[in-house]
């Protein structure tokens, strides 16, 4: 029996599928999983969807059975915040001054809401989104029904806009861009999904900001900055998320938008390991580093970086993806597009049906997001893997199968 202990700090879905992966591949030492939250490890996507409007149960959102640990011997420290690192000993230091020592140690310390900082920021009813806790306390405030100001229209935003409306609520989003994702869609994609709030009753107030929060001790008005002002029962901000790359900052890592690892997962400090949402990683098919916000990286990276400290080759180079759900308009987005030259689509997204969105930079596919269109997720990732030049015109052909289009453009 091997006599090493391998720690992993946050218990989220990164943390807890590593834990899996490293009894799975028969590491039989010690295995201690430490997170601050109460719960044990859950995924968040069903907490701005179904178990956000009640739909469904606690139990459902568990990555593991909570017997999952117990029968593989992992050492689940729930309710238990680690306050340092220090790499010279390796060691960690609980918040109680337990000291831990670790030979490998992995970092999946996810992240967190970024917060607002404008005048009346503190007031009473303004709702942020991450944990279990956060979605019941939101969930309660549905029941009791009213008028919702949900400040940015990203994926949080718009899931809880729909959800919101889904339970009766009175909806206004409020964001500084023309459309909602506009960095990552461009304009028509944005556009699409705008007019599906705007079909199911939100009041969409695009194209400019929150200047400030007002009211007594609870929030009654959020005013913008072009001199709006949008009364309100209670504010959701989903403004995006930074990494809790903290404790790697403090011991001395590299930390640039999360903490800095390789292609294996290893930190600058080589048995230190990160994964999920506070790493970024250096992709080996994108040529750069990448930090992913996103459950499926989360769900693959976590087992890649175990099986990297168990000395296997590991070299993560999944094609990112996510999915999101808004009514009964689902997608799947994968790849990794941040310029391009065009967006070819394959169907009509006006015309409310199903389409497939590719984005195309020297004529190769960089990403593609299905949109009530499904099993095509897998060629729109070998197209972005083949790196060739793709026809546009095939590509938009809905009668042309996209794996017959893999062919040509291997050709
Ligand atoms: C409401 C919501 C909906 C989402 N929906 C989707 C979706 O539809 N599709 C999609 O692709 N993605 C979605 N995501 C994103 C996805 O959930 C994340 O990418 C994923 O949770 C990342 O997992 P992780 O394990 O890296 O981090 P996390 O889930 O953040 O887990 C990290 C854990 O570490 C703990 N921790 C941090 N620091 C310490 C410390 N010092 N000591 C102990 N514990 C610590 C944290 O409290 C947390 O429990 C959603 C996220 C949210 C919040």
């Amino acid at each position: 029996m091997s006599k090493q202990t391998f720690v992993i700090v946050g218990a989220g879905l990164a943390g807890a599928k590593a834990a899996g992966e490293l009894r799975e591949q028969g590491f039989d030492g010690r295995v201690v999983l430490i997170g601050d939250e109460p719960e044990r490890p859950y995924e968040r996507p069903p907490l701005s969807k179904d178990y956000l409007r009640g739909e469904s149960a606690r139990e459902k959102a568990h990555v593991h059975p909570g017997d999952f640990y117990t029968d593989r011997e992992i050492e689940l420290l729930t309710g238990t915040s680690v306050s340092a690192v220090d790499p010279g000993s390796s060691r960690v230091l609980l918040e109680d001054n337990r000291e831990l020592a670790y030979d490998a140690l992995l970092l999946a310390t996810g992240a967190e809401p970024r917060r607002l900082t404008v005048p009346g920021a503190e007031l009473e009813g303004i709702y942020y989104l991450r944990t279990l806790a956060d979605s019941d306390a939101l969930r309660s405030r549905l029941d009791a029904g009213g008028r919702v100001a949900v400040v940015g229209a990203g994926w949080i935003g718009s899931e809880v806009a729909a959800s919101a409306r889904q339970r009766g609520l009175e909806v206004t989003v409020i964001d500084p861009l023309a459309v909602p994702n506009e960095r990552i869609f461009g304009e028509r994609v944005g556009a699409f999904y705008r007019d599906v709030h705007l079909q199911h009753g939100v009041s969409m107030m695009l194209g400019r900001g929150v200047a400030a929060f007002a009211g007594g001790n609870t929030v009654a008005q959020v005013r913008t900055n072009d001199g709006e002002s949008v009364e309100c029962d209670f504010v959701v901000v989903g403004v995006g998320v930074v990494p809790r790359s903290g404790l790697a900052q403090a011991a001395g890592l590299e930390v640039e938008n999360g903490i800095v690892v390789d292609e294996r997962l290893v930190s600058s400090v080589p048995n230190i390991y990160a994964a999920g949402d506070v790493a970024n990683a250096w992709h080996p098919f994108f040529e750069r580093r990448i930090r992913v916000e996103h459950w499926a990286n989360a769900l693959n990276q976590g087992p890649a970086a175990a099986r990297s400290i168990l000395g296997g080759e590991v070299s993560y180079d999944r094609i990112p993806y996510f999915f999101s759900d808004q009514y009964d308009v689902g997608m799947e987005y994968s790849g990794f597009a941040d310029r391009w030259d065009e967006v070819v689509f394959r169907g009509d997204p006006e015309a409310g049906e199903g389409f497939v969105a590719f984005w195309l930079r020297d004529g190769c596919v960089l990403a593609g997001m299905n949109v009530n269109v499904w099993d095509v997720n897998e060629h729109v990732q070998e197209l972005i893997r083949s790196r060739r030049p793709v026809d546009p015109r095939a590509l938009a052909d809905p009668g042309t199968p996209l794996d017959s289009l893999l062919a040509f453009s291997e050709r």
